[in-house]
């Protein structure tokens, strides 16, 4: 007997060479055939009388066989199988190469489909290489919508056609675990309909039906977990943290800038949140250069004085030493006790000296420090805090319920606030895809009197010329990054790229100046001494790495290079972008590029025509798709077998069937199919 999990060897006329190559695309039983689904469709549905048909045109006919033989051509020595048909309104001549063994499989008189292309041969019109059946009212590669399977070697897009077809009427025995209130409210096809169409569709109405219903079901399956982990969170408690309306006052007024009303706005909901005691889960969304910084200082300052303590984490030890000065600089009215705790750097505000580990570790232990910060490796050092009530990440999304859980603390029943602060512009369909269990905050503005910079797509022949306007404003004291982009898979810290590029700027190109160089291999120390050198304009070129951080403010650097442009994803390239520009002269972006297909030039044109980063996101994510966006493939990101993120309707539709079902019943207990198939689906991918 034949079911789901039987394996594929099995089946009717499937040999060890075919199993072999179905194994090889990860399809080791029926129910994985039944999921290898159709890339596309061709529409052979209608069939053309023969006196109808075009050149170049791929038709159907329906045609009987008047004579069919083989020969071999004089020329190139090939089998050609010729073939006249004809139906009621004229013949046409058949052509198939290098298959004899035709001339036993198809007779005179017999009745046949047959689909394919129409040429032009010395004035006659012939079908070349035509797919072809004999007539019957179930058809599988003809005379109608027929599934065109992704290309796989040594598999015939036939073999496949016919091995699904073979135990596709399995299907009608599949459980589907959409509950029927969901299918009626979304107008959604049965799963097994929705199988069915998607392999062989009836018309293209049911095709887009079915698509949608196995799009739906996709989407769905992530937003349920999202919405179960938003539930997870409300039913635990956090610290409340009191909003103080005078001290954020004083901090606000005390700003040398005036905030913007995207910041306050931040700042409000990020407070409301704190003021609850209900763990917060926020992304505070904003462009590079946009103001997040003192956002999260705001937030930091009320659970300071509220007796609380804080930790902020950035990626780096250069960026966490940034924020330590910031901070510093920002609360000094205030006297709370501050900590910077990274592997180079163990400071404080309460003491002149410098603390060793285990002093530090003390004054967290014992709350004498309100505010600690450092890098994300802090979460896995041993830190006892006293009071931990909010936790501010600098550039990494994620951080679940567990995560907070581990954290050692006095109150250990009591799950820490979170806020995730990213320059990563996240397109809407994606935010409600993989953030949907985030509130999510947005700094659009940037704070007032920026200069927009210049980008310009620099083609092998215009380099010379961009080499020489660097050089006149690196005399006029401006400074240059120059960004490389990893060529070799074996070269993950970037050491080659970046060298070579240094090497050869320093020796040929620009030898007059001083040039740095900064990669992933690099000791902690001495990137920084680098950063501080250009900080300090004794470098003038820095060439970098993308793995490298080179997020401080260098306010001088107006010139941004990046070699290889093509190679990164746009949301990427306009953080490069980010890190000029912050300053009031004129910034540059120079993206050199040797690639001039349409693909690279438009989406490259995109960064010169705007410095909207979301709309960069947005633009790319359509056409790269998600797992170049941001550059890396980074963990977590759904692959998606036939939806997308341009699915934007069905995005949100999916989204409201979890949030209905997951309101209703938490642990899906209401919904026991339901509930195997996420359970199947978890173990599956543990055991992966
Ligand atoms: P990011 O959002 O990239 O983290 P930062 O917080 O580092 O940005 O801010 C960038 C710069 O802008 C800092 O020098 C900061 O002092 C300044 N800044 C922040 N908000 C304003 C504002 N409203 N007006 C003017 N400058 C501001
Ligand atoms: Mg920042």
């Amino acid at each position: 007997m034949l079911s789901f999990s039987t394996p594929v060897a099995k089946l009717n006329r499937i040999g060890k060479a075919t199993a072999a190559r179905l194994k090889k695309i990860g399809i080791n039983t029926v129910a994985d055939l039944i999921w290898h689904l159709p890339s596309y469709h061709e529409d052979l549905s209608r069939i053309v009388p023969i006196n109808q048909v075009k050149v170049n045109q791929k038709v159907t006919i329906k045609a009987r066989v008047e004579l069919i033989a083989n020969r071999r051509s004089k020329i190139k020595k090939m089998n050609l199988t010729e073939g006249l048909v004809s139906d009621d309104t004229g013949s046409i001549k058949v052509i198939w190469f290098n298959q004899p063994f035709l001339t036993k499989q198809i007779k005179a008189g017999d009745e046949l489909y047959l689909s394919g292309k129409v040429d032009d041969e010395y004035y006659t019109l012939q079908l070349t290489n035509p797919l072809w059946e004999k007539v019957k009212s179930d058809t599988i590669h003809t005379a109608r919508i027929v599934p065109i399977y992704p290309a796989t070697s040594g598999l015939t897009q036939k073999q496949l056609r016919f091995l699904i077809k073979q135990i596709l009427p399995l299907v009608r025995e599949m459980d589907d675990y959409l509950p029927n209130q969901i299918k009626y409210q979304f107008k959604l096809m049965h799963l097994s309909d929705a199988l069915f169409n998607i392999h062989w569709p009836d018309n293209l109405t049911k095709l887009s039906e079915a698509k949608r219903r196995l799009k739906f079901d996709e989407l769905f399956g992530l937003q349920i977990v999202q919405a179960k982990s938003k539930v997870d969170l409300k039913s635990q408690r956090a610290p409340r943290i009191p909003f103080l309306e005078s001290a954020t006052k004083k901090l606000v007024n005390s700003l040398p800038f005036k905030l913007t009303d995207d910041q306050r706005k931040a700042a409000w909901e990020i407070l409301q949140d704190l003021d609850k005691n209900i763990p917060m889960n926020r992304l505070l969304q904003g462009d590079v250069g946009s103001g997040k910084t003192v956002v999260a200082a705001i937030a930091c300052l009320n659970c300071a004085l509220n007796n609380f303590q804080a930790v902020l984490l950035a990626p780096t030890e250069i960026l966490a030493f940034q924020h330590w000065q910031t901070l510093n600089k920002t609360l000094t009215d205030f006297n709370v006790p501050i900590s910077l705790f990274t592997r180079s750097h163990r400071l404080t505000t309460i003491s002149d000296k410098k603390l060793t580990k285990k002093e530090l570790l003390k004054k967290i232990k014992e709350g004498e420090v309100k505010i600690i910060i450092g890098t994300h490796a802090l979460l896995q050092e041993d830190v006892f805090f006293n009071n931990l009530a909010l936790i501010v990440i600098d550039e990494q999304h994620r951080f679940g319920v567990e995560q907070r859980k581990q954290l050692k603390d006095k109150t250990p029943n009591l799950l820490p606030h979170f806020l995730s602060m990213t320059a990563t512009p996240i397109p809407r369909t994606l935010a409600l895809t993989i953030y949907g269990d985030l509130d999510i905050s947005l700094i659009k503005q940037k704070p007032p009197g920026r200069k927009e910079i210049i980008t310009r797509l620099i083609t092998p022949d215009k380099r010379k010329q961009a080499y020489n306007f660097i050089r006149g404003k690196i005399k006029q004291g401006q400074q240059a990054f120059v960004i490389c982009p990893l060529i070799e898979e074996s070269d993950k810290l970037g050491v080659k790229a970046a060298t070579s590029e240094w090497e050869q700027l320093q020796k040929k190109v620009l030898p007059e100046f001083k040039i740095g160089l900064l990669h992933g291999k690099m000791k902690a120390k001495d990137k920084q001494e680098v950063m501080v050198k250009f900080k300090n304009k004794e470098i003038d070129i820095l060439v970098a790495t993308a793995v490298v951080e080179v997020g401080v403010d260098i306010p001088d650097a107006t010139i941004m290079v990046i070699e290889g442009a093509h190679r990164f994803g746009l949301a990427q390239l306009h953080q490069f972008r980010g890190r000029v520009g912050r300053s009031d002269k004129q910034s540059y972006c120079f993206l050199f590029t040797d690639q001039f297909d349409n693909k690279t030039i438009s989406r490259l044109k995109a960064m010169e025509k705007t410095n909207d980063g979301l709309k960069l996101a947005e633009f790319d994510l359509n056409i790269r798709g998600m797992g170049d966006l941001y550059g890396v493939r980074q963990s977590g990101m759904p692959n998606f077998k036939i939806a997308s993120f341009e699915d934007l309707d069905i995005i949100k539709q999916a989204r409201q069937a979890a949030q209905q079902i997951i309101n209703e019943s938490p642990d899906l207990s209401l919904y026991p199919l339901l509930k195997k198939y996420f359970d199947d689906k978890i173990k599956t991918v543990h055991l992966e």
